[in-house]
């Protein structure tokens, strides 16, 4: 009897083949207890040999049934047992006036639960045909029916009863019990779910952070050799590590991006920005890269833009940053054009505009609808030269629905290919941005000399638990002048602080013990105060607009990705502390 319920409420057997094994086990007993009645009561010694009979065929089907696994046949063959008995039961108990109408109810629900498809049909049919058969010909032929007397009959009717109250009753126990347990499944699933995004997420930003801190030392170390003056060869080796170093990183940052989007870890958070701002931020990103292939970059913007925008600023920028470098990409000559301009829609919601449109391969049809399918790229043949992953457009797609943005692509193949953006946003400022001139001022920048960054009278701080990622900020800034202090740790960096006045602090945010958040708020509230005011800005290898936020929440002045650029590093320095104070000791 253990086993049977074992074996009735196991989650690991399927539901069809535990509900027959119930059902089938009830009907067995109603079997051997009708048999037994007949017995008892009837008179009539051939329908207690056909119950027999019957009984034994029932039981050796399921136990056939069982050990085969045949669950559809043997359902079909003992619905079909049944009925050929109920006749002959029917007319030797009474007719409608025994046990034989509630004994015709289970019958029916036992075929319909236990059968499936086709066999379900057939056997319904059957089922109602045997039965309406029965009840017609006990009606025109009454003389047919065994009589039985009043107290038979109730007793008869009663059993009925009884036997399908049971059959009712173990079902609504058995749906219970099934759903309680399918509950406690997806419960513990939900939490393995949790677990697992909870351990993919840890994963994905160590990974992030263990991945970009060798990164950060191959490419600082090798922007240093760059600075030296060094042979030929050793020059084109070293612009060789940085094209590979680059081209490496922006594929660790597609597949950290992809995971986070699948994982659902990638959130969109909205504030104020400029318009203009966000805009040459891109210009500055693809113009060189556009000038070494000898494209025109061009940039229009519509006088009537709204100057500020409350929208994602930094998933919109990753999204056009995506489409306008593979525009510069796939596309040999001529130029490639960005036009931006805004319109209200329907329901009166501000949509910003972003047209991206080249004069490059383009796109065949076909290839079009697949787009922006991860991993997908087109005509591969041809842009095998090309480097790529194909996971740009899937993430730009990915963060636009994540916006409510859409995207739409035309393109002649050979001729050139067009990228339709539209971005639901907030206006901050409806002030019209009035005419503006990315292209110029981006030139103006370009022909100023670089000249070479020193500030000998600064003096910075570079906290880092990793050796190695301190050199590069030492190598970055050697010919700079800086006078650069180094600390191993937060509490190293606690007791510097304590004795020296700095100018400017560079905090990595990843370290054991105590994380460039917690030495940030030590610093500030330090007793003392010798840095409580000073620029302290988060280098981070741990990537993403959300930790960029984080920092900016947290109170740090800037935030700067690893691995470090020097150009970039250097325009941090000269953008928090453009006019160093004289060095005063401590
Ligand atoms: P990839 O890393 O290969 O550039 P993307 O997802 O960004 O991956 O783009 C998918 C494919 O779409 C590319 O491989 C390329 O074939 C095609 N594609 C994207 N943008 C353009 C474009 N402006 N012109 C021509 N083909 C493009």
């Amino acid at each position: 009897m253990r086993d049977f319920f074992r074996h009735v409420l196991d989650p690991d057997i399927h539901l069809r083949r535990r509900l027959f094994q119930l059902l089938s086990t009830i009907a067995l007993a109603e079997f051997v207890i009708v048999t037994i009645y007949t017995a008892i009561l009837n008179e009539n010694a051939l329908s207690v040999a056909v119950m027999l009979f019957g009984t034994f065929l029932f039981a050796m089907t399921v136990s056939l049934t069982f050990r085969s696994g045949r669950m559809r046949l043997g359902a079909a063959i003992s619905g079909l047992l049944y009925f050929s008995i109920y006749p002959l039961t029917f007319f030797s108990s009474g007719g409608i006036y025994g046990g034989s109408p509630p004994v015709a109810a289970f019958a029916l629900i036992y075929v319909f639960l236990v059968t499936q498809k086709w066999e379900r049909v057939a056997s319904l049919l059957l089922c109602v045909t045997v039965d309406g058969c029965c009840f017609a010909a006990a009606y025109l032929h009454p003389e047919l029916l065994t009589v039985h007397t009043v107290a038979v009959e109730h007793a008869e009717s009663f059993l009925a009863v009884l036997l399908v109250t049971l059959l009712v009753c173990a079902l609504f126990a058995f749906v219970a019990e099934v759903y309680a347990e399918e509950n406690r499944i997806v419960q513990r699933q939900k939490k393995q779910i949790e677990d697992l995004n909870r351990a993919q997420k840890r994963f994905f930003s160590s990974m992030s952070h263990e991945i970009r801190t060798p990164v950060n030392a191959i490419i600082g170390f090798n922007e240093s050799t760059l600075r030296e003056s060094i042979p030929d060869e050793v020059r084109e080796n070293a612009e060789n590590i940085e094209i590979a170093g680059k081209l490496l990183l922006h594929t660790i940052n597609e597949i950290l991006d992809m995971s986070r989007l699948e994982t659902g870890g990638m959130e969109i958070v909205c504030a104020d920005y400029r318009t203009t701002a966000m805009l040459s931020d891109i210009v500055s990103l693809v113009w060189l890269r556009a000038q070494e292939k000898g494209l025109e970059l061009v940039i229009r913007v519509d006088p009537a833009m709204p100057t500020a925008l409350h929208g994602d600023e930094v998933r919109i920028k990753q999204v056009l940053l995506n489409v306008v470098s593979n525009a510069v990409k796939y596309t040999r000559e001529g130029s490639v054009t960005l036009a931006i301009s805004g319109r209200t829609d329907e329901h009166g919601v501000f949509r910003a505009v972003y047209d991206v449109t080249d004069t490059g391969i383009g796109i065949r049809e076909e290839s079009i609808p697949h787009l922006f399918s991860a991993f997908q790229r087109m005509d591969e043949q041809s842009n095998h030269a090309i480097e790529g992953t194909g996971l740009g457009l899937s993430i730009v797609k990915q963060l636009l629905d994540l916006m409510d943005g859409s995207v739409t692509v035309t393109s002649e193949y050979g001729k050139g290919s067009n990228f339709h953006i539209e971005i639901p946003q907030g206006v901050a400022d409806a002030a019209p941005v009035g005419v503006v001139n990315l292209q110029r001022t981006r030139r103006e920048e370009s022909a100023r000399p670089a000249g070479a960054f020193a500030a000998p009278q600064l003096r910075l701080l570079a906290v880092d638990d990793t050796p190695m990622n301190l050199k590069v900020v030492q190598k970055l800034l050697k010919d700079s002048g800086v006078s650069l202090d180094t600390a191993a740790s937060g509490a190293e960096a606690l007791r510097l602080t304590a004795e020296r006045r700095y100018d400017l602090i560079l905090m990595d945010h990843q370290m054991p013990e105590m994380d460039g958040f917690e030495c940030l708020h030590r610093i500030r509230d330090q007793e003392g105060g010798l840095n409580c005011g000073c620029r302290i800005v988060c280098l981070t290898a741990n990537i993403g607009a959300d930790m960029e936020r984080l920092c900016r929440r947290e109170g740090f002045d800037g935030y700067l990705e690893k691995p470090i650029r020097g150009k970039v590093l250097e325009e941090e320095i000269r953008r928090l502390v453009p006019e160093p104070a004289p060095r005063r000791d401590p």
